[in-house]
Parts: C-alpha cells; sequence; structure tokens
C-alpha cells in the first residue's frame, strides 16, 4: 500500500488535453471482477477439475456436481452467450444516445463483447474445468497477452478488453454494471485506466479533469477526453499515492498533478483558465500579438493523420514531425517508396507553410525495434537522435532521400524540405547533417537539445538554416534529471532560469549570425504548449513555436492579449528569478494583474 501522497508533490504524466482544473480527487478503482482469485472456479488452479461457481449456479456443488462434462460445458457457454449479448445490447443503447466519437467507440465495444474469438478462447478454457467467470477472465488474459506482445495502439485496447470482460462477469454474478460512480459535485477523476466505455458517459459539467495512472495518448479514453474537452492526462506514474478527496491541481498542458496546492492561487487559476478555454474555443488563427506582430505558431504531429488534423485547425504549418512515433510499431524499416509517401502527406497538409521533419529520433525511450540498437545502462545518455549514425547511416541517408523525393511530389513551397537532426552534440555532427541535406536539396536545421550546441551556438550556425530547441530534453541535459521521473518533475521544469537563459543565448546568435545572416530559432518542446511560457519564449526572441495540435489555440489566443515589448518584459522577470517557481509565478502575477 503506498503512502498518501504529500503537499507539493508534482506527479508527472502524459499531457493529452490542456487545461487547468482544481477540485477534489475522485477515484475510479479496478474492480475485482478480473481477479482470478476471486471468480468462481477452478481459478484456484485447479487443473482439469469440475469448476464451482459463485454465482451459485455451482457446477461442482452437492446440486451439480454429477452433471455430465458436456452439459456442464454447454451450460456454462450458454451462460457466457448471454452475458454478452446482455453487455452488447446496453452498449449499443448507449451507443444510439451518443454522437461523434463516443458513439463509434460504445458501438466497437458492443462488437467486441460478441467477438467470436474470444467465445472460442472461452470455450477452450472452460474445456479446461475452469469455471465461466475464471474461462472468462483467463481467455481474457490470454488476448491481452498477445496485445502487450505486440505493443503500440494494439496495447491501449487493452483497457477495453479488461472493461468489456468486467461488464460480462458482473453480469454473470448478477452484480450492476461496473465503471464511473455518480458525480454529486464537480471533481477530477482518478483511475488506473478508463475505458471508452467509461470515459463516453462523462459529464463535462461534472469531471473538472481525467487523470490515468495507465493508458496512452492515443487511446480511446484520450480521443473523447479531447471530444469533450475535459483536461486529461494519462501515464501519470505514481498516481495511486493521491488519496480520494486530495485537494489537486491538475494541468493537462503540462501533464503535471500538484497536490494539496494553495488553494487560492489553484482556484483563481482554474478559473481564469477556464475563461481562457473558453476564448480559445473561438480562436480561429492565424497567430498575431495585441500590436498586429505576426508569430509562427506550428504544430507537433507524428503521421499524416495528425498532419491533417492540424491542417483542419489554427496552426500554421508544422514546427516538429517526430518520424520515430510514426514508425514505433513497425518491425522492419519502411521502404524509401514507403517513407516517401507518408512524407508526401504530411508535407501535403500544408503545401503553402512551413512543414519541419525531424530525422529518426530512436533510442532512449522510443526504442525503434529495427534501428539496432542494443540495451544500454543509461539510454537517455546513449546512442539516441544523430547518434544512429554510429550503427548505420543508411538509416538517415534513406529518411532524407524519402524526404527528397516527397518534397519532388508534393512540389511548390515544399520542394525543399526543412528537416532537421535530433540530440546533435558536435560541429562536426552539425556539418555532416547539413552536407547530406543540401546534397539532397533539402533545407538543413538541428535541435537544440544538448547544452553543449547551446554554450557554443555560433560555431554550429555556419553549417545550418535553422534551429529548434527541444526544450524537453534540454531542460533535461542541463537539470541533470530525467524527463521521465515522477520524482524530479520539479526539475525537469522548462521554466528553469538556467535554461531560459539558455535559450536566450540561441535566440540572440541566431538573430545575429556570425555571417550575417539571420537563422531562425523556434521552441519545439513542451514549453511552447504553456501560454504563459510560450509569451517569454518569444521575448526571449525565438521566432516560431511549435507545440501539440490541441494546445495550438490554448497558446494562439493567449498571445493575442499580449504586444511583443510586453513578452520583452515577462521575459525579463523570468530571467531574473532564482528558481522555475519563481519565475512561473512572476510572469502569472504580472499577466493577471
Ligand atoms: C524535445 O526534446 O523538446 C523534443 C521536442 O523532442 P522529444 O520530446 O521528441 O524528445
Ligand atoms: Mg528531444
Amino acid at each position: 500500500m503506498p503512502l498518501d501522497a504529500q503537499t507539493g508533490t508534482i506527479i508527472r504524466g502524459t499531457a493529452v488535453v490542456a487545461g487547468l482544473a482544481h477540485g477534489s480527487a475522485r477515484w475510479v478503482r479496478r474492480s475485482d471482477l478480473l481477479d482470478p482469485e476471486a471468480a468462481d472456479s477452478g481459478a484456484a488452479g485447479a487443473a482439469g477439475a469440475p469448476a464451482s461457481d459463485s454465482a451459485g449456479d455451482s457446477v461442482s456443488g452437492d446440486a451439480d456436481g454429477a452433471a455430465p462434462d458436456s452439459e456442464r460445458l454447454d451450460r456454462e457457454r450458454q451462460r457466457f452467450v448471454e452475458a454478452t449479448a446482455t453487455v452488447g445490447e446496453r452498449l449499443d443503447q448507449r451507443a444510439a444516445l451518443a454522437t461523434g466519437v463516443s458513439a463509434e467507440v460504445l458501438s466497437a465495444n458492443a462488437v467486441l463483447a460478441r467477438d467470436r474469438g474470444w467465445a472460442k478462447a472461452v470455450t477452450k478454457e472452460l474445456k479446461k474445468g475452469l469455471g465461466v467467470e475464471a474461462a472468462t477472465v483467463a481467455a481474457t488474459e490470454t488476448f491481452v497477452e498477445m496485445f502487450t506482445r505486440i505493443g503500440g495502439r494494439q496495447a491501449e485496447r487493452i483497457t477495453d478488453l479488461r472493461n468489456i470482460c468486467a461488464r460480462v462477469i458482473a453480469e454473470l454474478r448478477g452484480l450492476p454494471e461496473p465503471g464511473v460512480p455518480e458525480f454529486s459535485e464537480p471533481g477530477v477523476l482518478l483511475a488506473d485506466d478508463l475505458a471508452p466505455a467509461d470515459t463516453a458517459g462523462l459529464d463535462p459539467a461534472m469531471v473538472l479533469a481525467i487523470v490515468c495512472e495507465y493508458g496512452g495518448p492515443t487511446s480511446h479514453t484520450a480521443i473523447i477526453a479531447r471530444q469533450l474537452g475535459i483536461p486529461c492526462i494519462v501515464a501519470a506514474s505514481g498516481l495511486g499515492a493521491v488519496a480520494e478527496g486530495a485537494r489537486v491541481l491538475v494541468d493537462g498542458a503540462t501533464g503535471t498533478v500538484e497536490v494539496g496546492p494553495d488553494e487560492q492561487s489553484a482556484s483563481e487559476a482554474a478559473a481564469a483558465d477556464k475563461a481562457m478555454r473558453v476564448k480559445a474555443a473561438g480562436w480561429t488563427g492565424p497567430a498575431v500579438l495585441a500590436d498586429g506582430h505576426p508569430v509562427d505558431l506550428l504544430a507537433n504531429v507524428q503521421d499524416g493523420d495528425g498532419a491533417a488534423a492540424a491542417a483542419a485547425g489554427p496552426a500554421g504549418g508544422i514546427g516538429l514531425f517526430r518520424t520515430e512515433l510514426a514508425f514505433l510499431d513497425q518491425p522492419e524499416e519502411p521502404t524509401v517508396a514507403e517513407q516517401a509517401e507518408l512524407y508526401a502527406r504530411v508535407l501535403g497538409a500544408f503545401p503553402d507553410s512551413k512543414v519541419v521533419t525531424r530525422t529518426l529520433d530512436a533510442g532512449s525511450d522510443k526504442p525503434l525495434a529495427f534501428a539496432g540498437m542494443t540495451e544500454e545502462e543509461n539510454p537517455a545518455l546513449g546512442v539516441r537522435g544523430i547518434r544512429v549514425d554510429l550503427l548505420d547511416r543508411g538509416l538517415v541517408d534513406r529518411q532524407l532521400d524519402a524526404l527528397a523525393e516527397a518534397g519532388r511530389q508534393v512540389g511548390g513551397a515544399q520542394s525543399s524540405p526543412w528537416v532537421m537532426a535530433p540530440m546533435i552534440a558536435t560541429v562536426d555532427e552539425a556539418r555532416d547533417f547539413g552536407e547530406r541535406c543540401r546534397e539532397r536539396g533539402l533545407t538543413p536545421g538541428i535541435m537544440v537539445e544538448v547544452p553543449s550546441v547551446a554554450v557554443a551556438v555560433d560555431r554550429f550556425l555556419p553549417h545550418i538554416d535553422f534551429l529548434s530547441i527541444g526544450t524537453n530534453d534540454l531542460t533535461q541535459y542541463v537539470m541533470a534529471a530525467d524527463r521521465m521521473s515522477s520524482e524530479l518533475a520539479a526539475l525537469t521544469d522548462p521554466w528553469q532560469p538556467a535554461v531560459l537563459r539558455l535559450i536566450r543565448t540561441v535566440a540572440e546568435a541566431g538573430a545575429a549570425a556570425p555571417d550575417g545572416r539571420v537563422v531562425p530559432v523556434g521552441v519545439c518542446g513542451e514549453a511552447a504548449a504553456d501560454p504563459h511560457l510560450a509569451m517569454v519564449l518569444l521575448g526571449l526572441g525565438v521566432s516560431s513555436l511549435s507545440a501539440a495540435t490541441a494546445a495550438v489555440p490554448f497558446v494562439g489566443a493567449a498571445l493575442a492579449e499580449v504586444t511583443l515589448e510586453r513578452c520583452r518584459e515577462l521575459a525579463a522577470l523570468a530571467l531574473d528569478s532564482d528558481t522555475a517557481r519563481e519565475a512561473r509565478a512572476a510572469v502569472i502575477d504580472a499577466v493577471r494583474a
């Protein structure tokens, strides 16, 4: 049993839907419906022995002990079929009342409840002598194991499977359907994981935010939370330590949950954020400061669908296309033709605007099956990003070939695509990357993630045409703090004054490159998704900002309220602070004043 999280603890997860929410934690704990120990049966492990059933319909007890095996099998199978039919029907009814993605996922779940492969697997378990509940759980876990092995999006479907299974078990036991309890007053919903069937019925007036310990940003829960406009964080490790009823401040833009925040400032911040969200919902771009100064406000994407979604919104282009995320579930390297097709889709989403593709940032928390990486003691400091050249230069070369081909296909403004390398640390790497890009007619840039680049940036500039600051990694390496660690979240905060100073150094160097050029300097880390920090970044001299598509309207609407001069004043306030907390508070107070 973990200790309850202390006041001031910050839990970090994956930001899914931006927005601040302040309220009391309401837990949806996973029920014991899926616990094999609690299920009927044979679950206790009596392989081959007839099972008893906790629903009272015992097949091994006095009443039914003599039932022939085939009769038992037929009856148990029939109970499973009836229970799944009832669960499927209920989901269909809810789907008929819902709209959009909610309706789609509820219908898909109803289909899953009637899945023939699942029914077959249950029969197989029944034949081993398990009772119907244990057989249902065991068959489900077989699929869970398979989906876990496959990984990627399949693994995100595990929640759906387990949720359907829990519903069927409840039906078999004659219990009410499991799910989210009714909220009598607004609160923050915390869960190990939520199934779409739970999320689809949530009332945004009552559920101020959703935070899950597990789940991924592309899970159905995330998709529905986005549709409902409920701030949402997933993969919040350590969430289990937050006590029922604890006061929390959830920041869906940065992916953090603060336990026991200062009540007054948290509720003011949440109220101001809500007002801003209403404004953002009506913001359609393009991004312009209050003094008419235009801002390059771009989107971070990971595939063709993401690029299309960004193009349907107010983003002015793409500032970071994370190619490695498009290939995470691919066992083999896609061919140059396959890659070119994908890249052309992304470039084609913004035929007349800036689109920045990043070469593979494999390694560390993003292992790519085909990149040939081996286990490392310290992967964040190991072979990742451009260092994949050490294993096989062909990987990046083929990406560049494919991108050049995509540029030819799309043509126009995209005929010389912008491309940048992640994790550049030395001038030699930058020079080499620049040459490989120029040979192919590409526009080369590098990411500023390793402090060595920021410190000696003037030496890198002659070799490239643009810089993009990855504040997630830059902060990790400047502060010597693992970006994945929730305990160190206060250190890996891009408001750290030391990080802000380095950003200023880079932006100033780009504006006055030694060869007389102006080299554009963007920010594409999570920092750009924080509207207040976005103001500071512009004040530091950054020329473009790139954030998750969902965050773009929040940043755009906030920037419309300030002038460039004001941004410079805010940057000065942040730089004049000793700590990240002080810097953030100084800027937020000044904006509100
Ligand atoms: C960053 O490090 O800020 C960045 C944008 O790259 P990633 O988050 O993909 O490592
Ligand atoms: Mg990075």
